[in-house]
């Protein structure tokens, strides 16, 4: 039995491992675009991988029809998880909010641990082999490469990823393969993406990072709220909590993103701090006043945000008025947002193949015998924080197990 695997990235390695693992007898080969396999994995989590999260749960992800994930996350749990990567080596280490890294702290180890077990159990890694398409004549499955060759398959499993990063690989080239094949390709955008603002309020913060909490509002309304760190940019916000908040930001005008920079504080406490400080820091410019509690350039926007045009200002003149208006900013800095990056820069793809058109007990076609996908390139992505590397680990380990079985067997539990 031949089970070919397309694309190599968390998704279809896990694939590869597990078909392999099931039937040792089976030749498993990958066929990868790029010159090697796993290139996403090493830019996640910021270089260290948050390869899932304890809490991983079906409301994490989201789709046309969400309740795919059930069974996966189910049969592939994030113990399975911890226990598959402790087993190749990789040890855990938990982070805030259950964020699940490797203890070392580096992406490259998760790659490593992934290609050595490829390597041991001898699956054939085709680097620089791009599919175009997919050719299915008399029930027998053939991948056509991008410069002619063809390969026959048992099972072919389309783990090619969505569009989103396609510096990294996923060119959205799969996407067309599946629709060749008759299958549908749901509304596609970036999701877990930078934000791009109104950037006179952030002008010179550039570059800066910040413990808070983010919260999406339009006009009274709260939208969402996330927290954690968060990147000044050129162009706007980026950081976990923004990218959270991009999943769930209609397109709609008049949106603003408020952050507060004192969050475990209330606004009566961070008034009642500035007050400790005016006393303090009595006979001192503004140019001191924030030292040690906000970074300096912060502090000083904060300043002239509050009316403060020159940081010689002194702070014995601070009456309670600007105190006030500077607690507040602290506690509400409002930025208008303009839109969202691209898919260039985005982490995910929102969209995909329609899972209406594949069982999730076993990731396979209901159209096509013998063709399974998993990972992203299904209508499926989770929230920011390891849910989708999970998404990728539970449903490669699901179509890489199908994908050996007999027809009699995978009809069954189809059923
Ligand atoms: C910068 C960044 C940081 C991220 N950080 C995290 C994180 O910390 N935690 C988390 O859970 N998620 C994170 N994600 C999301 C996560 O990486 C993806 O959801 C996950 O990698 C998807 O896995 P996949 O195997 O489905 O697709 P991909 O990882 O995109 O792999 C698809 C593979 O298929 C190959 N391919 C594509 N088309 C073809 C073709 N036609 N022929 C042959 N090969 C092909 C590609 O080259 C690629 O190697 C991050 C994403 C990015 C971009």
């Amino acid at each position: 039995m031949t089970v070919l695997i397309i694309g190599g990235g968390a998704a279809g390695l896990m694939a590869a491992i597990t078909a392999k693992r099931t039937d040792p007898a089976a030749e498993v080969v990958i066929a990868e675009r790029l010159d090697r396999v796993g290139k996403k994995i090493l830019a996640t989590g910021n270089g260290r991988c948050n390869f899932s999260n304890i809490n991983t749960k079906p409301v994490n992800y989201y789709g046309k029809r969400p309740s795919f994930v059930n069974n996966a996350l189910k049969e592939f749990t994030v113990a399975d998880t911890v226990n598959f990567f402790n087993g190749i080596g990789v040890f855990p280490r938990e982070e805030r909010d259950g964020r699940l890294y490797p203890y070392s702290l580096q992406a490259s180890a998760v790659l490593d641990a992934l290609r050595n077990e490829c390597e041991k159990l001898e699956i054939t890694v085709l680097s620089g082999k791009s599919v175009k398409e997919i050719s299915v004549k008399k029930g027998s499955l053939r991948a056509v490469f991008e410069n002619g060759e063809r390969l026959r398959a048992d099972s072919i499993i389309l783990a090619a990823g969505g569009c989103a990063s396609p510096a990294l690989g996923s060119d959205g080239s799969g996407y067309e393969i599946l629709k060749k094949l008759g299958h549908t390709i749901t509304p596609l955008s970036p999701a877990l993406v930078q934000v791009k603002t109104d950037t006179a309020p952030i002008k010179g913060l550039s570059g800066i990072k910040i413990e808070g909490t983010a919260t999406l509002i339009k006009g009274e309304k709260v939208l969402d709220s996330d927290s954690g760190e968060i990147l000044f940019t050129d162009y706007g916000l980026s950081g976990p909590p923004i990218f959270q908040l991009s999943a769930k930001m209609p397109f709609k005008k008049d949106i603003f993103i408020a952050l507060d920079f004192m969050a475990e504080y209330s606004l009566r406490q961070v008034f009642d701090i500035l007050e400790g400080r005016k006393k303090a820091l009595d006979g001192m410019t503004m140019e001191y006043f924030f030292t040690g509690l906000l970074n300096k350039r912060l502090g000083n926007l904060i300043s002239r945000a509050a009316g403060i045009e020159k940081l010689s200002f002194s702070v014995s003149a601070l009456d309670k008025d600007l105190l006030w208006r500077l607690a507040g900013l602290i506690k509400e800095y409002k930025i208008k947002v303009t839109g969202l990056n691209g898919f260039k820069n985005a982490q995910v793809t929102a969209g995909g193949a329609l899972t209406d058109e594949f069982s999730p007990y076993t990731m396979q076609s209901k159209f096509i015998k013998g063709l399974y996908c998993c990972g992203e390139i299904l209508d499926i992505h989770g929230d920011c924080g390891g849910y989708n590397l999970q998404w990728a680990w539970s449903s490669g380990y699901i179509a890489g197990k199908n994908a050996v079985l007999s027809e009699q067997e995978n009809y069954e539990k189809q059923q």
